[in-house]
């Protein structure tokens, strides 16, 4: 264990100083590092080969400015990016994010995971992410199409169906894609999967809205049935409002669960009658069409509470779907969960969790389901939109909700079969040793490249 220490210790001082200041790239390289190190230590081939090493630094990063006029005929100019982290399995695969904390720490952090996650498919996915500092938030429509066709104008040089295939993420929903990809076949006189979460009638997937959400709870269902357990009657918090929560909230309810609390960046609503597919109906219109504040909610149904500037964790409840944004949870939040016998925490969301409060749900008997493996539903029905778009056919939602529960039940016995120890399941474990194999197997058949 010492020269695990050792070396995790001085991979991770060498990375810190290449990457300087990138505090999240750090976090997210750390969590994979830690439970990998013993794994490369008996595993010589691959530390000889430094394969941790290569797969830290990314292929190539693409920084780019994206000039745009607002609606007062006033110059705007912001900064976009695309990481292309790692396509040894399959063209680089991830999305875009627009928000303006986006910045190269975070989408090294998402691209790092992404390699990953769209291992655990099985799909041939490589790794990337992508975004902008921009703000969709109080944006015209005319405003957000102007700077995504300014986007694309640069990023479609670096894209295309075999090179490099984005999609959504934070702020970057059905509206942003129709723009960029409008954009990226004016630029190519060309329609091809180069980007997926296309609408249907453009080639677009059954499904692909609610893969994120919709998978996260089949993997919730799969880690509960393991530890004999199941969803119905459970009590459920939710945090985020956005595709992946709306989604989370709907496949849960269907399962029979209660959903209590929502969340956006202003705060928490906690209902406790519990969000029913009414409700949620409400949800949906205001935060996709009207696109306003959670806090609404409660003025439409004044039995629910408004926890303003607060997160969810505080409320009791059995299970947990982490499902808006990164470092989420924090100790102070894990310690609550536990006191009020939460028993599962799930990540819609990519890296929600802080590796301290990871730790603490370990040793407290929680069942921790890292992003990378419960959320990877969503990548994993963008694959099968290339796959769709490659064939020229388009699949029933019947078709592609079976793949991806298949997917998700998949990924769940390799989380098993890699991360089993005293009888339980570390599924950290399991998902980034069951992962790195894929890709680390891979580097090594190329050779030094
Ligand atoms: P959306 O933009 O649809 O929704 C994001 C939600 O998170 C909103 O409710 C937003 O609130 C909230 N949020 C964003 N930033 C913050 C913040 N700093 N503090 C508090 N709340 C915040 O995004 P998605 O639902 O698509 O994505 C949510 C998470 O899931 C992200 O981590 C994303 O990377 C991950 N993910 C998404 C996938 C997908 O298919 N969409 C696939 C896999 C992972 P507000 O409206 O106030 O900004």
């Amino acid at each position: 264990m010492d020269t695990v220490n050792k070396d995790l210790g001085k991979f991770m001082n060498g990375l810190v100083k290449r990457n300087p200041g990138e505090v999240e790239f750090h976090q997210a390289v750390e969590e994979v590092a830690s439970t990998l190190m013993p794994f490369i230590n008996e595993n010589t081939k691959y530390k000889d080969a430094q394969i941790l090493e290569r797969l830290t630094e990314p292929d190539r990063i693409i920084i780019f400015r994206v000039c745009w006029e607002d609606d007062n005929g006033q110059v705007r100019t912001n900064r976009g990016y695309r990481v292309q982290f790692n396509n040894s399995i399959g063209p680089y695969k991830g999305g875009l994010r627009f928000h303006p904390t986006v910045s190269l720490s975070v989408l090294k952090f998402l691209g790092f995971e992404q390699i990953f996650k769209n291992s655990l498919t099985t799909l041939p996915l490589g790794g990337a992410k992508g975004g902008a500092n921009f703000n969709p938030k109080g944006k015209s429509d005319a405003e957000v199409m102007r700077f995504c066709q300014s986007f694309m104008t640069e990023l479609t040089r670096h894209i295309g169906a075999d090179i490099d295939v984005p999609a959504g993420d934070i702020g970057v929903g059905a509206r942003e894609i129709g723009y960029l990809y409008g954009q990226f076949k004016r630029l190519n006189n060309r329609l091809t999967g180069a980007i997926t979460g296309k609408g249907y009638d453009y080639g677009g997937s059954l499904m692909r809205p609610e893969a994120t959400g919709y998978g996260c709870v089949y993997m919730a269902r799969e880690a509960l049935d393991k530890a004999g357990d199941d969803l119905a009657g459970k009590k459920c918090l939710v945090s985020g409002s956005g595709n992946v929560a709306q989604h989370a909230t709907e496949k849960l309810l269907e399962l029979g669960a209660t959903v209590l609390t929502l969340s956006d960046s202003g705060g928490s609503i906690y209902d406790p009658d519990g969000i029913d597919e009414e409700k949620l109906a409400f949800v949906k219109e205001l935060k996709n069409v009207r696109r306003e504040r959670i806090s609404e909610y409660c003025e439409k149904y004044p039995k629910a509470e408004f926890l303003e500037g607060k997160r969810p964790w505080g409320v009791a409840a059995d299970l947990a779907f982490p499902c808006a944004t990164q470092n989420e949870i924090g100790i102070v939040d894990a310690k609550e969960l536990v006191i009020n016998n939460c028993r599962l925490v799930c990540e819609g969301a990519n890296m929600p969790t802080d590796n301290e409060s990871i730790g603490y749900f370990q040793a407290n008997g929680v069942s921790f389901v890292p992003g990378k493996a419960a959320n990877a539903g969503g990548v994993a029905v963008s694959g099968l939109e290339m796959t769709q778009n490659s064939m020229r056919i388009q699949w029933s939602a019947e078709e592609v909700d079976a793949k991806l529960l298949s997917i998700m039940q998949n990924i769940h016995s390799k989380c098993v079969d890699y991360g089993t120890e005293n009888g339980k399941v570390n599924y950290v474990k399991g998902a980034n040793i069951s992962a790195f194999k894929k890709v680390a197997d891979t580097i090594l058949a190329y050779g030094i490249i």
